[in-house]
């Protein structure tokens, strides 16, 4: 089968490798589609290392079920969308539905094990979640990303109706929190870094918001409370990750409000302890999504409460182009790869 894999040395390599089969309790997924993500930035540019290389890159991926190990009772031929975390299923964590940080299983496919940019991934059959009637599989891939850490962010955040939200940035997570958040019942604020990227915020649930100018972040908390009437936000989603707007997000928000720490890159988070003292600022941190939000994603999205604003299909061979426009930041929504 043919996998795009990252070696040693940094390259991204499409090869020709033997497709996987699966063992007990594993299902073998033929892929059709597979997200391509801001993460995998991340890991060709070594910050997040697989261990071994090569690795298969991809954690965004939904298929159908081609064959299964003994013990499996999920049928050949179910649509599945794959849940890139591997959890034990026994620790204390994942017994309290915390999958994501499972105490056990420090794996997750495509960022330290072979994940799905391929025509093959072999999962456990835990993480092989199923596709409700409606939704494509171009949708589910992206929802086993973006969609479920957009779930799981909304959800941690404690936001309550009436609250005003800022989603600062506009990228594949940013556009499925703006509508995640608005469903949830809050009044949306986007922030993004063109005017085009605001429109689409907009067009799915913002009502407003801030286009980053040639000063940054420098001035997004004053705009922000101008649109609040100067008191602040109540949740401030961070996707971004700079020390610039970091400190925006804990400048905008309104007293005891919630910063949630989603999005992150090589800067650090610098503040005196006194700016988010007094105003007792609540600090969230969230990574990934569980597996029951993978599955709330997908029933959102049968309802029609998710879209996933698609920006460009491509086969495997644009990997590249797909990767190329996302670090130009020039990508309105998700790129998907069509593998079947
Ligand atoms: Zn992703
Ligand atoms: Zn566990």
């Amino acid at each position: 089968m043919r996998a795009a894999r990252i070696h040693e040395d940094l390259v991204l390599r499409l090869d020709d490798i033997e497709a996987p089969s699966p063992g007990p309790g594993e299902v073998l997924v033929r892929v059709h589609a597979a997200g391509v993500c801001g993460t995998d930035l991340h890991i060709l540019d070594g910050m997040i290392k697989p261990d071994p290389y090569p690795m298969t890159l991809g954690h965004e991926a939904a298929g159908v079920v081609e064959a299964v190990g003994d013990g499996v009772r999920t049928p050949v031929g179910a649509r599945v969308a794959i849940y890139n975390k591997i959890f034990c299923g026994r620790c204390e964590q994942c017994l309290k539905g915390r999958t994501n940080i499972c105490d056990n299983e420090p794996d997750q496919l495509g960022f330290n094990r072979d994940g799905g940019d391929a025509e093959y991934a072999v999962i456990p059959e835990q993480n092989a979640v199923a596709v409700p009637d409606g939704v494509d599989l171009a949708t589910a891939s992206v929802l086993t990303c973006a969609g479920m850490t957009a779930m799981h962010a909304t959800n941690l955040s404690g936001l309550r109706l009436g609250d005003t939200a800022v989603v600062d940035g506009i990228g594949g997570v940013g556009v499925l929190v703006v509508q995640a958040a608005a469903h949830a019942g809050a009044r949306v604020l986007a922030i993004a870094d063109s005017a085009e990227k605001l429109e689409l915020a907009k067009s799915h649930g913002a009502s407003a918001g801030v286009v980053l100018g040639e000063k940054g972040y420098e001035s997004v908390a004053d705009e922000l409370r101008g649109l609040t009437d100067g008191r602040g936000a109540d949740v401030f989603f961070e996707l971004v990750g700079t020390t610039a707007s970091m400190l925006a997000g804990i400048r905008s928000l309104a007293k005891g409000g919630r910063f949630v720490s989603t999005g992150y890159t090589d800067q650090s988070l610098e503040v005196h302890p006194i700016e988010f003292i007094l105003p007792e600022t609540i600090f969230v941190s969230t990574v990934a999504a569980t597996r029951l939000d993978l599955q709330d994603a997908l029933a959102l999205a049968a309802a029609g409460a998710l879209t996933v604003p698609v920006a460009a299909s491509y086969p495997m061979d644009g990997i590249h182009d797909a990767l190329d426009a996302l670090r130009a930041r020039s990508v309105l929504g998700r790129q998907v790869l069509e593998l079947a």
